[in-house]
């Protein structure tokens, strides 16, 4: 197995801390902690009724902080350490193997069926076999302690975990829950997909590969309709201004090299950059950050054509 890349999926806010924890608590044991490839810490900063984490590389077990909780707690120190003793604790949950299911609420497991069953038999297959073999694990949100963390050992490497919020999400309609963990799904299975718009991609995932237009029509999930809406005003945009491109190369070219958290930097460039660029020209689409973000990705869309066609002009790479 591969070094995981530390940290990959855990806030810039919330490492201080761990670190904190790590050198002040857990002196010796901050090694064995640091020796451990196939774990990782991940952390979420705001409240979503589901959301997904794609690992890199396989892990063995995760310790998730859920920042958004606990930034304003003055406890927040203990709970960290909390968080960290479980996972030395060989009796807690840590410590006990999990099997696909074992951390999803008797509640939310009817539901998943009900998702599978609008998928076509190709991709159903593939998301079966993904559950049945571990790699992709289903939690909900029974396991959080405190509300402010989790902690999970797994018995077999995993790929992907889809956390569902039960408690925000038990309330909604039942087209609600459904959609809420099948655009989780998506977003497994689309990863980054052609436009590299995540919301829009999980969606579209959806539609190509099973019977989610109704659906996704009912729920009016306004980000992946943004992002779809200013992708193709960026494109065409870019289509017609080429002159104006040659500055977005920089982008691109960094993109691929660089870590989860990196991106949002980059992403928050790269939006001001075909924002300022729309002032110029006049447009007035730029009132709402869906469509900001999906301008932003329709114009890299048109750049990374443009370098693939002059690859093709130079007689390829
Ligand atoms: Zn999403």
């Amino acid at each position: 197995m591969k070094r995981l890349e530390r940290f990959e999926d855990c806030r810039n806010d919330v490492i201080p801390y761990i670190e904190g924890v790590l050198r002040d608590f857990y002196d010796e044991k901050m090694q064995a902690f640091l020796a451990d490839e196939s774990l990782q810490v991940i952390s979420t900063h705001k409240s979503h009724y589901a959301f997904r984490v794609l690992f890199r590389e396989p892990v063995k077990s995760i310790i998730c902080i859920f920042w958004a909780e606990l930034e304003e707690d003055s406890e927040k120190m203990q709970c960290i350490i909390n968080a960290i003793g479980e996972y030395f604790d060989e009796d807690g949950d840590i410590g006990k193997k999990l099997e696909p299911f074992e951390c999803c609420h008797n509640d939310v497991r009817p539901y998943i069926p009900r998702v599978l069953d609008r998928l076509f038999p190709e991709k159903r297959q593939v998301v079966q076999a993904d559950i049945d073999n571990g790699s992709l694990q289903i939690i909900s949100s029974h396991i959080k302690k405190e509300n402010r963390y989790f902690t999970v050992k797994f018995s077999k490497p995993v790929k992907s975990i889809i956390y569902i919020n039960w408690e925000e999400l038990k309330e909604k309609a039942e087209e609600k829950i459904i959609y809420g963990i099948a655009h989780e799904i998506g977003h497994c299975y689309a990863r980054d997909g052609e436009s590299r718009l995540l919301e829009k991609e999980a969606n579209d995932w959806l539609k190509r590969w099973g019977n989610f237009e109704d659906i996704i029509e009912k729920v009016e999930y306004l980000a992946p309709k943004g992002e779809e809406e200013g992708y193709t005003i960026g494109y065409e945009w870019a289509m017609k201004n080429p002159e104006e491109l040659s500055k977005y190369n920089c982008f691109l070219k960094l993109w691929n090299d660089l870590k989860r958290r990196e991106k949002d930097g980059l992403e928050e460039e790269l939006i001001q950059q075909a924002k300022s660029d729309f002032v110029r020209t006049k447009s007035d689409k730029t009132d709402n950050e869906d469509i900001e973000k999906g301008i932003a990705y329709g114009v890299m869309k048109r750049v990374r054509e443009i370098l693939e066609e002059k690859n093709i002009g130079k007689g390829g790479d």
